[in-house]
């Protein structure tokens, strides 16, 4: 039997969606290229450097250095790992909100750095007393989160730049997730806005690119030389990037994605987005449940551990936060038609796993 990938009709826990049409043509035509070989596949190289120039526009940087990561775990851990190599200190540590995405660990795992984990203020943004406290000459680098995993929250990345200047540490941002909206918000998160070092920033997910398309930005070419390392075998003399063998496909589809959308479509799809989030808080909150205010298209909510299961009987693809509250990602593919089914579902199952849920104002 030939394998069908699942449909996206009841997928609302994904970072990834469906790849814009141009992008998955351009994904088909350039999926037997390797960009990690320039000196053997020339035009896709030529594209990734396209794809940094588009990504720095994106996130504020005009001479921006960097290259087309596997994804966001690949971004942050090279990151971390220029950080380490830049760093006087024999162990070096790096500065974590609690809400960073679980790639530091595997990076702080890898490098042998370590990790300080700071915790967040009640609005889910890191608390910068607690940053202030734990830095200091051993501090390597700073992370700031801008569009956390679960809450979708944005870390006061400005400030964070001023205390990493302070103990000459390097400030990277992990905008894997939030980079494509972001743009759109008043938030203070990219290059423009503060001394940012390094970012995660990845097409496959708001970008509407094809997977595997990730991205490492990084201020100046200087610090993606701390990658680099040489290359016997091929044309070209070094290397930068953890994979060898890379994904033409995801480069070429990044780069047609960003040509498609940037600015306007991108722009068109968060308020979309954004919209439909507000919308789901706002009906589940009346319906009684605690509702996480969606500063970016991320919804959580507490519902019932029963009424959880039930739904995700129903065949609804939902995950919950580390706190167990149900988390619904309106990415591109998640309509508004979708949305009110989930929520017809939600008042059906109440009934049948016997819910009672008080009533607002009540
Ligand atoms: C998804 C995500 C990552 C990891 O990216 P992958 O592409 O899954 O490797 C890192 N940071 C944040 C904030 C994310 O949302």
């Amino acid at each position: 039997m030939r394998a069908e990938p699942q449909s996206f009709d009841r997928v609302l826990s994904s970072m990834c969606t469906e790849p814009h049409p141009a992008a998955r043509e351009a994904a088909e035509r350039f999926l037997a290229t390797n960009p990690g070989d320039p000196g053997t596949y020339p035009t896709v190289a030529t594209l990734e450097d396209e794809a940094i120039e588009l990504l720095g526009e994106i996130a504020g940087l005009a001479e921006p250095a960097g290259y087309v990561a596997s994804g966001g775990t690949e971004a942050n851990v090279q990151a971390v790992r220029i950080a380490r190599e830049r760093a006087d200190a024999r162990r070096p540590t790096v500065v974590v909100p609690e809400s960073a995405h679980f790639s530091f660990n595997k990076a702080a795992d890898l490098l042998g750095v370590e990790l300080a984990v700071v915790p967040t203020a009640d609005d889910g943004r890191v608390d910068l007393e607690a940053v202030r406290a734990c830095v200091d000459e051993d501090t390597a680098a700073i992370v700031g989160v801008a569009g956390s995993t679960e809450y979708g929250r944005v870390d006061p990345i400005p400030k964070l730049g001023e205390i990493a200047d302070s103990v000459d540490a390097l400030l990277h941002v992990d905008a894997a997730w939030g980079g494509f909206v972001l743009p759109f918000t008043d938030h203070e998160w990219h290059f423009g806005h503060a001394a940012v070092d390094t970012m995660a920033i990845d097409p496959h997910k708001m970008g509407q690119a094809a997977v595997p398309a990730g991205g490492l930005l990084a201020r100046s070419a200087d610090l993606l030389d701390e990658l680099a390392v040489e290359t016997p075998y091929l044309e070209s003399t070094s290397q930068a990037t953890l994979t060898g063998t890379r994904s033409g496909a995801g480069v070429a589809s990044a780069v047609a994605a960003m040509e498609e959308l940037w600015p306007d479509g991108y722009r068109d799809q968060y308020v979309r987005s954004q919209n439909n989030a507000e919308w789901l808080a706002a009906e589940l909150e009346s319906r009684g449940y605690d509702v996480v205010d969606p500063e970016l298209p991320l919804v959580a909510a507490s519902i019932p551990t029963q009424l959880f299961e039930a739904l995700r009987g129903e065949g609804w693809r939902l995950s919950r936060t580390a706190d167990d509250e149900l988390r619904v990602v309106c990415m591109p593919h998640v309509t508004r038609n979708q949305l009110e089914s989930f929520v017809a579902d939600v008042d059906r199952l109440e009934d049948e796993v016997g819910i009672e849920v008080p009533v607002s104002g009540e």
